[in-house]
């Protein structure tokens, strides 16, 4: 069969660059391939080189009180809502062009379920006849959030592997995983993403595990993974690592999207290895952090000599009794010895802490970030979001009667309650108000009005001045900030 496998344009505040390498419609392209079948990969994301501005979607409309209009800089928040790719009419046309036997959607998270469905139902407007099924972390999270569409004839929970058989033993193409099987070791499927080459580098996408063991309550992993941690055999590793061809006139990064690669630190070594003997000289980061509970001395610096760029570690709170009630496991002492040596090392760390959690207050919040910022570590700030399925978030009724767009960490929805919006912001901007102290090079003048007045100052755009404008920044929670400041005093 020939099967059009496609990774949808994206709408969102922001992108990551990594999440266009498209990882999940690569791994299906092999799978398919691997049984027989024709697929035709369209990265939809990274056919425009820039995003489109589009309309703020309707249920995010209270997002416009907490948004300040055309702000830039240090302490900014964002403005606009983009599409990252063309409009899903023009990308229909495209899949329809090639006159596929069936279209596999790829939905590679719950918060971009709508833009799947969309592309799906621009398909079948021009050709109702392809059987479309959807795959990835969105459909194994909620099924009937997509079959309830009717743009979909088929979902895939889980991972692609077990539901090629479906497609093999399908003449009609319409694949149908019931129920969760996953992938054994040796059949996972490992393809590397070699993405367009920027400047004079060439980044590598790659995920060489799946599933994780640890039980973190605001971690949906598992939905689509499972809890067992498996590793893709080093063979396989070997080989796929000997077939990508760059031209060395290239540096070469690879960017590891494993979940918790460190679970065996000796196979992640082992695979840096097989790489440094194919691209010497190659830097590589852990785009979705590494388990700092899995770090010691010895580890880092065999990191760092491998030629890690930074540590993106994640602490998730600064409350131990949170921590607890979330089922992550920590250790604080652990974490500041970590963090002293990886600093010692001249290495930059970037530590993520997570704000919205049910435990959360207004408070705890502040005084978890006046910890971080005596910490040798820029900050990273993650609004919770749900994702159905998770612990406290099972019910799918919610979730069929919202948009899944509101589950986006950037919709700043309350999900717990435990913080409002304008709270969920106020964490965010102090967050990066913490990194404009650690770096004051980035804007000292900003630096010294948010201080002097003890408000949270922003700039915003004036035509014909690159700086433009400082204004204090709009919808902070005046409580949070005075703690904060009073916190930041104090120290
Ligand atoms: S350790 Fe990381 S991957 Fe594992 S459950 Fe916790 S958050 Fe998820």
């Amino acid at each position: 069969m020939k099967i059009a496998v496609a990774a949808p344009s994206i709408t969102d505040f922001y992108f990551s660059p990594h999440r266009s390498a498209a990882l999940g419609a690569a791994a299906v392209c092999r799978a398919l391939e691997l049984t027989g079948h024709e697929p035709v990969l369209f990265n939809f994301m990274n056919l425009k080189k820039r995003a489109g501005k589009v309309p703020l979607p309707a249920e995010l409309s209270y997002l416009t009180d907490v948004i300040t209009e055309n702000e830039f800089g240090p302490t900014a928040f964002f403005t606009s809502y983009k599409r990252m790719g063309p409009e899903p009419a023009l990308c229909a046309a495209n899949i329809v062009s090639i006159k596929p036997d069936a279209v596999w959607i790829s939905c590679f998270a719950f918060a971009y379920s709508d833009d799947a469905i969309l592309l799906a139902r621009a398909v079948r407007d021009l050709d109702s006849s392809i059987p479309i099924t959807v795959g990835g972390g969105g459909p194994s999270a909620l099924p009937s959030y997509f079959l309830n569409s009717n743009a979909v004839s088929t979902v895939c929970i889980g991972e692609v592997e077990p539901a090629v058989k479906d497609v093999e033993n399908s003449p009609t193409g319409k694949w149908d995983s019931g129920s969760i099987s996953y992938a054994s070791e040796e059949t996972m499927v490992f393809s590397p993403v070699v993405m367009p080459p920027y400047r004079s580098s060439v980044c590598v996408s790659l995920s060489l595990t799946r599933g994780c063991p640890k039980h973190c309550a605001f971690c949906s992993n598992f939905l689509t993974h499972g809890r067992k941690f498996r590793r893709t055999p080093l063979r396989k590793v070997r080989e796929e690592i000997n077939r990508i061809s760059i031209d060395p006139t290239y540096s070469v990064h690879f960017a590891f999207e494993d979940d918790n690669i460190l679970l065996d630190p000796d196979y992640f070594f082992t695979v840096l290895d097989i790489i440094q003997r194919k691209f010497p000289g190659f830097s590589y980061s852990a785009e979705n952090g590494l388990d700092y509970l899995l770090l010691n001395e010895a580890v880092i610096d065999r990191l760092i000599q491998f030629g890690i760029t930074q540590f993106n570690l994640s602490a998730g709170s600064m409350d131990s009794s949170t921590l607890n009630n979330q089922r992550r496991l920590h250790d604080f002492q652990h974490l500041q010895n970590i963090l002293s040596y990886i600093h010692s090392k001249k290495v930059k760390i970037i530590l993520y802490c997570i704000c919205g959690l049910s435990e959360d207050t207004p408070n705890s919040v502040v005084d978890s970030l006046l910890e971080l910022s005596t910490l040798p570590a820029d900050v990273g700030i993650s609004p919770f979001y749900a994702v159905p399925g998770l612990p406290g978030f099972e019910s799918d009724e919610f979730f069929l009667s919202k948009p899944a767009y509101l589950c986006k960490g950037s919709s700043l929805f309350p999900w717990n309650g435990s913080l409002t919006t304008e709270q969920l912001m106020t964490a965010f901007r102090l967050a990066r108000f913490i990194n404009l102290m650690k770096h004051p090079e980035r804007d000292q003048e900003l630096l010294e009005i948010c201080f002097h007045s003890r408000k949270i100052y922003t700039r915003v755009r004036v035509q014909g001045t690159a700086k433009g404008k400082t204004v204090p920044a709009e919808a902070c929670d005046a409580a949070m900030v005075s703690r904060f400041f009073a916190g930041m005093h104090d120290s």
